[in-house]
């Protein structure tokens, strides 16, 4: 469903040139599990970027379900992000001014989503959330966790195919981290393709298959052959306790 091929990204900074992806090469298959690790400024966030039309490739070729993204227009590429992409972020970017009703209803809203069934995806996602009893609150007024549950309902509200999270778990403590996980893994359950972009090696060992960068090109790209018995106790565990905590 995406491959990259010979993907170069460059950016000038105070006249010297920056080579954030050196020929990048990447074949993804639809509901796989992806995670991106390597040290900062390795390019991470940069090809989760492209990847998610956020930004444009300088050379290389994308082709999205078989169609090459690549020339499209501004106007083209925000239409094919807003059906295929949700992005989840470390911090969040909420808008600080809206309710997290508000925030969630945003991408429906640009997307020209009658009011109606605005109103009846929100619901269900604000109950699928936990998110019920907080929906007329700003983000200043939620917790982080609550603040990402916010983003992953607003990522989901056009039902995207993708999910990209670039550090979702970097500005949550260990157990809230862990509960944002055991969301995204649920998506991915439910058929999502899920690329998760990490530096906590715990969190990115969960992912079947494992992308290292290293100085904007891919080192490394393991598939582990199965979850292992004690991680999928682990797994389960953590999704008991986020069904019985879902409302905090
Ligand atoms: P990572 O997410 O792995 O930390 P990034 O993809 O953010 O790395 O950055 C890769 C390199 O590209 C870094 O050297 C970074 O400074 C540079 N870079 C990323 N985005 C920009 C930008 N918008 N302008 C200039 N340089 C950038
Ligand atoms: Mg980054």
């Amino acid at each position: 469903m995406i491959r990259l091929a010979g993907i170069e990204r460059k950016f000038a900074v105070g006249g010297e040139m920056v080579h954030a992806l050196r020929g990048v090469s990447l074949e993804l298959a639809q509901g796989e599990y992806l995670s991106i690790m390597g040290p900062s400024g390795s390019g991470k966030s940069t090809l989760l970027n492209v990847i998610g039309l956020l930004d444009r490739p300088n050379a290389g070729t994308y082709e999205l379900d078989g169609r090459d993204v690549t020339g499209l227009s501004d106007d083209e590429l925000a239409r094919v992000r807003r059906e295929k992409m949700g992005f989840v972020f470390q911090f969040f970017h909420l808008v600080p001014r809206l309710s997290a009703e508000q925030n969630i209803e945003l991408p429906m809203v640009l997307a020209g989503i009658a009011p109606a069934e605005r109103r009846s995806r929100l619901e269900r996602l604000l109950a699928d959330y936990g998110l019920a009893d907080r929906a007329r609150h700003r983000p200043e007024q939620l917790s982080g966790g609550q603040c990402q549950r916010v983003a992953i309902a607003r990522a989901m509200s056009m039902g995207p195919p993708v999910i990209l999270a670039d550090e979702p778990t970097g500005n949550l403590d260990r157990h809230t981290g862990q509960e944002v996980m055991a969301l995204l893994e649920r998506l991915h359950r439910d058929g999502g393709t899920v690329l998760l972009v990490t530096h906590d090696p715990e969190i990115g060992a969960r992912a079947r298959r494992r992308l290292r960068m290293i100085d904007g090109a891919i080192i490394s790209d393991e598939r582990a052959p199965e979850l292992t018995a004690g991680l999928a106790a682990e797994r389960t565990a953590v999704e008991q306790r986020e069904r019985g905590t879902s409302g905090t």
